[in-house]
């Protein structure tokens, strides 16, 4: 274990599997004792035949019925709470990508839960009180920006609440500061580096940056190689959702092998889809998540949508707090094309790889009378955009044979300027799909 990369909470992050499975079927019963208080789980108990009284723990809990988004957006929120709303402090919602958001409400107990939560994270992969914490994040609903807010002061970092966007102002901000950590959308993270060219600066030699906290959305191994070259510093991989909070439900360590997903307050189990059964240990499928840190509105096997799969054997950081693989999307982020299922997350693999590649790109499908296309639009990076046209049709054809070789279709590939596609300050749109237009 490096000495510099401490343990935040050590009587927790080094339970070993049996003390750990002792404190979830502890906390397990007691929140399915403050679940009973609500509106929503009373009636749900007494339709399941399920008592809290006798609820003894994890095998029990294979017994509830999973949580679906549809629940959360067919009930009031308030139905969910376990005290009355006055006991409540804080709500948050959803960025609502993919339908109606969903609100979630947080007792002052449960904030605090969540920015030890969010603390833990941030101290295992090296901040400390002497460090300066940009958050980038967006302020407000989003959980990003006032999660890691609370975790980073908690800490005892200086915090600059940057907010998202603002582009030539964060650079300013990270001069002024000496800012030595971020927190950032991975997308935006790239697209800033075009920024700091422009600006004339070199984000390596003339900022302190050391360490960048990227999460909210997908994405590949290569896109945080990118970064973490760009910047010199190291990105860890944050996941997290507001139906658990928010940040701080999977974190990576400096192992940077797999996200440890905080055992001590959430059970997590990996079920396949479609047929609701948990998969072969190892084997990917949907993340189910239950907490056991929040008492105001705790939610019990939730299904996130988020596919992943457990990682086998110990991290040599010495957690026991089993890990997650990077996500590779959301159930609903997958389309189908020509009969194949692509995710995304595939495209981005094959496009980052390659050298002549610039920061951003975006996935458009059509309807070409009764035939679908996949077009891809690649921004290139300056050089390759200067360059002659030699260099660019080489390249427009290296992507599209890679990328038929992993996706299994062949979708047209457009190069573009540098900095002209959309660019999102927030999650970034990485499909636009005009097929039912
Ligand atoms: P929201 O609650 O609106 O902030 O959105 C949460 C969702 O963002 C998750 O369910 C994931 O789909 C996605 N997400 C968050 N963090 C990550 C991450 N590190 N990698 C991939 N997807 C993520
Ligand atoms: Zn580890």
């Amino acid at each position: 274990m490096p000495q510099e990369h401490g343990y935040w909470d050590p009587a927790v992050e080094r339970l070993d599997r049996e003390e750990l499975t002792r404190l979830q079927e502890r906390r397990l019963r007691e929140t399915v004792e403050a679940c009973s208080r609500s509106p929503y789980y009373s009636s749900l108990f007494r339709r399941e035949g399920i008592d809290p009284a006798r609820f003894r723990g994890l095998e029990d809990l294979r017994r509830i019925p999973f949580l679906e988004k549809q629940d959360l957006r067919d009930n009031p929120p308030t139905y969910f709470l376990t005290l009355p709303l006055d006991d409540m402090i804080r709500v948050h919602s959803t960025s609502g990508t993919t339908g109606q958001a969903v609100v979630i409400f947080h007792t002052r107990e449960d904030i605090e839960a969540w920015a030890e939560l969010v603390a833990r994270c941030m101290y295992m992969t090296g901040l400390r009180r002497s460090d300066v914490f940009q958050n980038m994040m967006g302020y407000g609903l989003f959980t990003g920006g006032l999660g890691f807010h609370y975790g980073a002061e908690r800490i005892g970092a200086l915090t600059i609440p940057a907010g998202a966007g603002n582009s030539r102002r964060q650079v300013q901000l990270m001069l002024e500061f000496g800012t030595t950590a971020v927190h950032v959308i991975p997308s935006y993270a790239l697209y800033l580096t075009e920024v700091f060219k422009e600006m004339g600066v070199d984000p390596r030699r003339q900022t302190r940056l050391r360490i960048a906290y990227i999460g909210a959305e997908p994405h590949s191994e290569d896109l945080r190689r990118r970064i973490e070259e760009a910047y010199g510093v190291k990105a860890y991989n944050s996941y997290g959702l507001t139906e658990m909070s928010g940040p701080g439900v999977a974190f990576e360590c400096p192992e940077q092998e797999g996200m440890h997903v905080w055992e001590d307050s959430f059970v997590a189990e990996i079920i396949d889809p479609s047929t609701l059964e948990p998969v072969p240990e190892g084997e990917e499928g949907e993340l189910v998540l239950t907490c056991m840190h929040r008492r105001g509105m705790p939610l019990l096997r939730y299904r996130t949508r988020d596919l992943t799969r457990f990682l086998p054997g110990e991290c040599p950081c010495g957690r026991g707090h089993r890990r997650i693989a990077r996500i590779k999307g959301r159930t609903d982020d997958m389309f189908i094309i020509k009969g194949v299922n692509v995710f995304p997350m595939q495209v981005e693999q094959v496009l980052l790889r390659l050298l002549g590649v610039g920061s951003n790109y975006l996935i458009q499908l059509e309807r070409d009378g009764v035939r679908d296309e996949m077009r891809v639009l690649v921004e290139v990076t300056g050089e390759i955009w200067q360059g002659d046209v030699r260099g660019l049709r080489s390249l427009q054809k290296r992507i599209q044979e890679e990328l038929r070789s992993e996706i299994l279709v062949t979708p047209q590939v457009e190069l573009v300027e540098p900095g002209s596609l959309p660019q999102s300050e927030g999650k970034a749109v990485r499909v636009v799909d005009r097929r039912g237009d």
